[in-house]
């Protein structure tokens, strides 16, 4: 603690993203250095390879963002962590090194729920305070917004998520991974509707069958920019339906669109849309910071700490499948 402001160093391991960030409670970022796994053409994350990657990296990627804090390391107030959810391999890693910064430094432990943490981080970027959150990303695709204590869910996927459909589908594709923005420039170049299965089930949207669905129309031969205009409107429309309904349910004049897939722009179109509808403000995550980064674990973790959680290094076992309606938050 320096002038009542505090800081917190916050490590991101979920996927394929190794982060490393120091954050003040002011807000001030003044560090966010991250390095991402990319798989080989064709394939997805292998959670070994993923986790092998963050520890061969760890060490160089915490000195780069330490010479960009400037200051001594031992001056930050508390360690932050991704507890969950994510591949329990690339979590240990980044544990084992939050521990031993924990450990070394002296200074209190605060295990993050990583969903929770793109949200908040979108908050602070954005400037939004009580919104109803799309989070859409490849670990995530949910609608949700606080109240009493809890990130309350009022949509989710039912199967795969949305990022799990883009990039299922760019690598069936032969696209380089990940699939989103080439998948985004081939829809720009259609507008040829190629009907696909609209799936959404009480509040929630599948993506699987649709999937299937795209695999198939793929190996009859159809053009690969109207199956990638047609992907986008089928599934941005289910998740767009079900966030309109939860808009008018939680009546919440701000919607905050995070998550990689937030970046792109005929999804934010569509949910502009439903939130002028609506008079809410709309807000999407920049790029900068809407992919996996340890500033939103080091921010999320700050605000944690400050209102008393920790957790003993013997118990900071990780959460591969932590659900974030679970999480209570003082
Ligand atoms: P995250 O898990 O938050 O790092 O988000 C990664 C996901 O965002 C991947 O599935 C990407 O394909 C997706 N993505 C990134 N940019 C875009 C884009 N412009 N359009 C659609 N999806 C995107
Ligand atoms: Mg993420």
């Amino acid at each position: 603690m320096k002038d009542g402001i505090s800081t917190c160093i916050g490590i991101e391991s979920t996927a394929h993203t190794f982060g490393v960030s120091v954050v003040s409670s002011s807000g001030k970022i003044f560090c966010d250095v991250k390095k991402t796994y990319k798989p080989p053409p064709g394939k997805g994350i292998h959670p070994r390879e993923a986790a092998q990657h963050h520890g061969l990296h760890a060490g160089e990627i915490l000195s780069s963002a330490m010479e960009e804090y400037g200051e001594k390391l031992d001056l930050v107030d508390a360690v932050a962590f991704s507890m969950g959810p994510g591949l329990g391999p690339c979590l240990r890693t980044g544990a084992t090194v939050a521990r031993t910064l924990a450990h070394r430094l002296e200074k209190p432990l605060t295990p993050v729920h990583h969903a929770i943490a793109h949200l908040e981080i979108g908050k602070l970027v954005t400037g939004a305070v009580d919104p109803l959150a799309i989070l859409v990303s490849g670990g995530h695709t949910n609608i949700t917004a606080f109240s009493d204590h809890f990130w309350r869910i009022y949509g989710e996927t039912e199967d795969i998520t949305l990022g799990n459909l883009i990039d299922g589908f760019a690598r069936q594709a032969g696209m380089s991974s990940p699939g989103g923005p080439m998948i985004e420039e081939f829809a720009k170049k259609s507008k040829n509707y190629i009907d696909l299965p609209y799936v959404v089930k009480g509040n929630d949207v599948s993506y699987s069958g649709l999937l299937t669905a795209l695999s198939g129309k793929l190996a009859e031969g159809e053009e690969l920019a109207d199956l990638c205009y047609s992907l986008q409107e089928v599934a941005f429309a289910m998740l767009t339906e079900a966030a309109e309904r939860a808009l008018a349910h939680t009546e919440k004049k701000e919607v905050l669109l995070a998550g990689g897939v937030a970046a792109n722009l005929r999804l934010q179109e569509m949910v502009k849309q439903i939130s002028e509808d609506h008079e809410a403000q709309f807000f999407a995550v920049p790029l900068r910071f809407s992919g996996d980064c340890g500033a939103q674990i080091a921010w999320t973790g700050l605000q944690l700490n400050a209102r008393g959680v920790e957790i003993e290094i013997e118990k900071s076992f990780v959460k591969p499948r932590w659900r974030m309606d679970s999480v209570y938050i003082p």
